[in-house]
């Protein structure tokens, strides 16, 4: 057996990697192949396995030297897995479900390894892996449409195909502490922990780490060693893994049907299927929700604990309530305060790192023999040849053990120099950060393919049902080829764009990016700081993937002998949490409200908006009642609670004339007297078809100029007045700025117009873009229009305000629109058409949004960040701060 070598070189066993491997023989003469995959592991051994049934010619090239990657190396005492192991296991060979029986609920690293030899013995899957090699380079050959690999025993491979099954966690990461090659005792890494194991006992240990690998180990080495000296940079979140015989609900939910079970896992968030809550854990009394945390810290795992609310991890206040929770476990378990409070997570939400599942780590904390350091009280000045030094003490050792981590998701993609077409290099082209399609392919390279690569939910999940996911869609897209007789497959750089969006999009409605974690890469100093994987779900992001071959390969352009076919696309653009409401309402089957009467939809719309969250808190509100233009009208008055007087918003609520009322928008009203800190009077306007055109527009104008003669009254500050609204609101909004001008007063400083009707012309693109999907459809709007003006009517600037003969002198706006909404086309035109006028405008176009986001307060977080503009817009129109 080699030794084991310090940082700085190789994590490598030296003996690992040699030139003459075993199971598929190497010949000397260079081999083309249909496939190369790269590793071992789980992903390579079943894609080996696929390919082989397919009748493609294929290599399996491994550093190791057996099967079985993450269990192969990670050999350090207490390595077990997460994801209990009836459901950490293949599910492609059901005979393997029946043959092989798992001894605990979590399996230990041995057994796993086990279970993964006997999967290669069983397809006999090693003729054709060749182990204790290591593929050094890729190079894309464009005349031969080819892949040309170097491998560490200097030998070339071409193929058609490349797939990297390289693992999301199997480079380790390089130390980053001073001094690390110093050190003269003996020196291990939990992921590259010897064949024939360590013998801890009567040593003095240092552990430098704690992460899950270190959680896991801790209390086996502590029991053995003579002391132990555990060094920790940031504390992590752990649960007890309750480890036994396979729990008995487990056993009586496969025996109903292993079939049913396994693709219930395939259709879940995590690849698991648990409970997923629907209840906010504000929702509930304290006594409810500390009764349900108890239950899944008892009797779940990682994933019954993350799921015990729906907002845990999308809303501070709730995560931080099960952050507590864990925390009093802490404290609870460790004796020494002191000791307890240093390991209690502070400085991250819960579950935005994944949680540990350990045996007895905390207890280890309670053994005479084992001492915490606190890296962030006594910082390491630099590892020397007898231990460690602290900025205020000197440690001595016999043994340090790295459990440091890994440089998640990429290092093991971009350990390989990979050069697609056009010199192009796979590092590169992620400078800023993995760039892919599905997690799946890269612009630029050709035929090769990632198993759970970045942009995939992949570590998110229980990664068995994500690595035969994967395997299946690469096995099958392969196949696809061969059968259209195409030879090359490479996604657009707009399907990729699109795809790290949305990824993108999706990790940031969640608390996820706030932790400094492996997931942003933040644990590899230099590494470009992004969420790596996609936070969409399994069962989501199976449904893009199999959406994407259903519409011929959506962002992909394939090429062969007889010409290519490029068909370019973007496979989701609606901003996640709209596409669950989205997809939440198609489920509802609703009826549309352009089959009702004006009654049935002012009930139906009622109904609906009283499920929605309330919105924030406000100072103070007030019914009122104000003389519109025929006839008293009720309004509300939202006051902030900072001391007054403040600036006065007139607000309009949408509903196209015929709907809606000051309850309609009251989350939205909350939302801005809040965030902008001014007044808003929200009037309830005379509707539709009862008063039909020009009542909606007068009663605006009448109610804006009595709220302006008495503002010192309501409050506010006599002359800083601004108007605003929403839908058929932004309308009136434009037009009572307009109607103000013409009539010398009253002086209107701002005009915030939320997708407002500016047009009754539908031949603008958004009208037969957006013509259905979106809750506002084109019909909605034609039915809207048919209750409020006859067509004689509608031109006129009072129904359709950018036909006004001049739009000059009008106040500063702000016009926000949304890419999926019918009217965006004519926003952005009323937004142009003010601009040409010489009226400061700032149009806010809202990707991915649809018309009804903006008023969804606390229900579309992809929403926050416009309604934060939008109150910025408003504390500008009373600053004099113009929109740019
Ligand atoms: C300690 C630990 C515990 C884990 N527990 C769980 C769990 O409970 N549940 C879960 O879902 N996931 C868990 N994971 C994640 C785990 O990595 C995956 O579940 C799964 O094993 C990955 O399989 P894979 O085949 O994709 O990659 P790996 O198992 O990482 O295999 C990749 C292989 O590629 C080889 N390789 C890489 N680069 C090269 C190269 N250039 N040339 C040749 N060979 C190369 C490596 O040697 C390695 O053997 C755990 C990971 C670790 C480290």
């Amino acid at each position: 057996m080699g030794t084991i070598i310090g940082a700085g070189a190789s994590m490598l066993r030296e003996d690992d990697v040699s030139t003459n491997g075993s199971g598929a023989e190497a010949t000397a003469a260079d081999v083309d192949l249909d496939v190369v995959v790269v590793g071992a592991g789980f992903a390579g051994m079943y894609l080996l396995h696929r390919l082989r049934g397919l009748g493609l010619s294929a290599r399996v090239i491994e550093a190791g030297a057996d099967v079985g990657g993450t269990w192969y190396w990670n050999r350090y005492p207490g390595a077990r897995c997460d994801i209990q192991s009836v459901d950490y296991s293949y599910s492609f060979d059901p005979e393997l479900d029946e043959t092989w029986k798992w001894t605990e609920k979590y399996a230990p690293q041995p057994e796993i390894l086990r279970y993964a030899q006997h999967v290669a013995d069983k397809h006999d899957l090693r003729r054709d892996i060749q182990f204790s090699t290591r593929v050094e380079s890729a190079v894309w050959d464009e005349s031969a449409s080819r892949w040309q690999l170097r491998t560490s025993d200097g030998r070339t491979i071409t193929s058609r195909f490349y797939v990297m099954a390289t693992g999301c966690l199997s480079m380790p990461k390089e130390v980053d502490i001073a001094g690390t090659d110093r050190f003269a005792g003996e020196v291990y890494f939990t992921s590259r922990w010897p064949h024939e194991g360590v013998d801890l006992s009567g040593k003095r240990v240092g552990v430098i780490g704690t992460g899950s690998s270190a959680i896991q180990s801790i209390p086996i080495m502590a029991a053995e060693a003579a002391q132990l000296t555990v060094f920790q940079r940031t504390p992590n979140f752990s649960m007890p893994a309750n480890n036994g015989p396979i729990p008995q609900e487990k056993l009586d939910a496969l025996a109903k049907g292993r079939p049913q079970y396994r693709e219930a896992a395939r259709w879940s968030g995590a690849g698991v299927t648990v409970e997923i809550s629907t209840t906010s854990a504000l929702a509930v009394s304290e006594e409810e929700r500390l009764a349900k945390y108890e239950d899944v810290w008892e009797h779940g795992g990682i994933i019954q604990v993350i799921n015990s609310y729906m907002d845990n991890l999308v809303n501070p206040a709730a995560n931080e309530l099960l952050c507590e929770f864990v925390r009093n476990k802490i404290r609870a378990t460790v004796n020494d305060p002191e000791t307890a409070e240093a390991l209690c997570p502070k400085t991250f939400p819960i579950g935005t790192k994944r949680l540990c599942v350990d045996t007895g780590y905390y207890e280890t904390f309670n053994r005479p023999n084992v001492r915490l350091v606190d890296l962030r009280e006594h910082p390491i000045a630099s590892i020397t040849e007898t231990g460690v030094d602290l900025v205020d003490e000197s440690l001595e050792f016999d043994v340090i053990v790295f459990a440091t981590g890994f440089d998640a998701m990429t290092g093991a993609i971009v350990g390989v120099d990979i050069t697609g077409r056009d010199g192009l290099t796979l590092k590169q082209a992620w400078s800023e950060g993995p760039k892919t399609y599905l997690g799946l392919m890269a612009a630029g390279f050709p035929n090769l393919f990632m198993i759970t690569g970045p942009g995939s939910p992949s570590v998110l999940s229980n990664m068995m049902v994500s690595i035969e996911q994967h395997v299946d869609w690469i096995a099958d897209c392969i196949d696809q080829l061969r059968a259209d007789g195409l030879s090359t497959i490479e996604p657009t750089p707009a399907a990729v764009d699109g795809w790290v969006q949305h990824v993108n999009d999706y990790a940031s409605i969640t608390l996820m990016p706030q932790a400094n974690s492996w997931y942003m890469g933040a644990n590899v100093p230099g590494k470009p700081r992004v969420f790596l994987p996609y936070a969409g779900g399994v069962d989501r992001y199976r449904t893009i993937c199999n959406e994407v071959v259903a519409d011929d390969y959506l962002g992909f352009e394939r090429r062969g002998p007889d010409g290519q076919r490029r068909n370019d696309g973007v496979v989701r653009r609606v901003q996640p949490d709209v596409q669950l409401m989205l997809e939440a309402m198609a489920g509802m089957n609703l009826p549309t409200m352009d089959s009702m009467s004006a009654a049935e939809a002012r009930e139906f719309s009622n109904a609906i908006a009283a499920q929605r969250a309330p919105g924030p808190d406000v100072g103070e509100i007030v019914d009122g009642v104000l003389p519109g233009a025929a006839g008293d009208l009720t309004y509300r008055l939202y006051r902030p609670a900072s001391p007054g007087p403040h600036p006065i918003v007139v607000y309009f609520h949408g509903g196209g004339w015929v709907l809606g009322s000051h309850d309609s928008d009251d989350p939205l009203c909350r939302d801005l007297c809040v965030r902008s800190d001014a007044i808003l009077v929200s009037v309830d306007y005379r509707h539709a078809p009862e008063a039909r055109f020009p009542a909606a527009a007068d009663d605006a104008f009448a109610a804006t100029q009595w709220i302006a003669e008495n503002a010192a009254a309501l409050g506010g500050i006599p002359g800083d007045l601004a108007v605003a609204g929403w839908s058929a609101g932004g309308n009136l909004a434009a037009i009572v700025s307009q109607l103000a001008r013409d009539a010398g007063g009253p002086r209107i400083l701002g005009q915030l117009l939320l997708t407002p009707v500016t047009d009754c012309d539908f031949s603008r693109a958004s009208y037969t873009e957006n013509a259905d999907g979106y809750v506002l459809t084109t019909p909605l709007m034609h039915w809207f229009w048919n209750h409020y003006a006859d067509p004689e009517d509608r031109t006129s600037p009072k129904a359709s305000p950018i036909r006004a003969e001049s739009l000059a002198d009008l106040p500063p706006a702000m016009v926000v629109t949304c890419e999926f909404d019918p009217l965006r086309d004519e926003g952005a035109a009323y937004a142009e058409a003010l601009a040409a006028a010489g009226v400061p405008v700032r149009h806010l176009p809202c990707r991915g949004q649809i018309h009804t986001s903006l008023p969804a307060v606390d229900m579309l977080l992809s929403g926050v960040q416009i309604r934060a503009e939008m109150a910025a817009a408003i504390r500008g129109f009373f600053t004099a701060n113009v929109p740019a």
